[in-house]
């Protein structure tokens, strides 16, 4: 028996990367599954084929409020209500501040910030109508730290902690909201395969010297999610190899 069987588990960017891992992690709990992306799940999938957990998959981008809406009408419609949430989905858009064009500032606003805004509020409106539940969204590193050339997304997920911790006093007791900022981890976005060899020095300058897998994000949301953190709301767990230390 797995610690999250019987329980509801929403995933976005579960197509990939650290969405991807949650989705696989929670899957060997045995949490039933609802994944969702703007991209095609499928790959996804077919690393669940082997899994006996239920899941479902659905088209969803986290920046429409219909699209949110109907995924969260679509997760009730197979009579289940989230108990866990968790906001993986985003966007990662490099350029120097002088370059960047106002599309490009408003996409990664709209995908990592109104995205877990939208997210939120339909989840917590699901919680609170059987006031329980747990929230997770997934900020970064570099929501404390900054970084030259980051500047919309490092303002996106800046602004997710403090959404988290607003969220966490509006919601509390009954429900708990966390964030996760993770450090650079070896996923599609972080393109560590493609890196000059400075780069990748650069991404593993912190205490372990090293970049992070995605199981490792997805241990900290398992956690999260779990009755260990039944006394934490509002808090941002940093698994950076020691990069931010709060
Ligand atoms: P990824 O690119 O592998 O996965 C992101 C997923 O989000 C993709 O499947 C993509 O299709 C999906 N997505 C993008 N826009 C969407 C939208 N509008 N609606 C729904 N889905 C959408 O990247 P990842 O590294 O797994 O990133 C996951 C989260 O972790 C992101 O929020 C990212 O900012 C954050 N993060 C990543 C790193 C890292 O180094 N990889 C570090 C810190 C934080």
């Amino acid at each position: 028996m797995g610690a999250f069987e019987g329980k509801s588990v929403v995933i976005t960017g579960a197509a990939s990367g650290i969405g991807q891992a949650i989705a696989l992690a929670f899957a060997h709990e045995a949490a039933t599954l609802f994944l969702a992306d703007l991209s095609d799940t499928s790959e996804t999938l077919d690393l669940l084929a082997d899994s006996d957990c239920e899941h479902h998959a659905f088209h969803c981008d986290v920046a429409d409020v219909a699209s949110v809406d109907l995924l969260f009408d679509n997760v009730e419609k197979t009579g289940a209500s989230p108990d866990v949430v968790i906001n993986s989905a985003g966007i990662l858009i490099e350029s120097p501040v002088l370059e960047m064009t106002e599309e490009d500032f408003d996409r990664q606003i709209a995908v990592n910030l109104k995205g877990s805004f939208l997210i939120a509020k339909a989840a917590l409106s699901c919680m609170s109508a059987k006031g329980t539940g747990r929230l997770i969204l997934i900020a970064s590193e570099l929501g404390y730290l900054g970084r030259a050339d980051f500047s919309a997304y490092c303002a996106s997920k800046a602004a997710v902690i403090g959404l988290t911790r607003s969220l966490a006093r509006e919601f509390a007791p009954d429900i708990l909201v966390n964030a996760i900022a993770p450090g650079p981890i070896d996923t599609p976005m972080l393109g560590a395969d493609s890196m000059s060899p400075e780069w990748a020095a650069k991404e593993a300058n912190n205490p372990m010297g090293r970049i992070g897998k995605p199981e490792e994000v997805a241990g900290a949301a398992l956690f999260l999610a779990s009755p260990a953190a039944s006394f934490m709301t509002g808090q941002t767990i940093s698994p950076s190899g020691g990069a931010v230390m709060l």
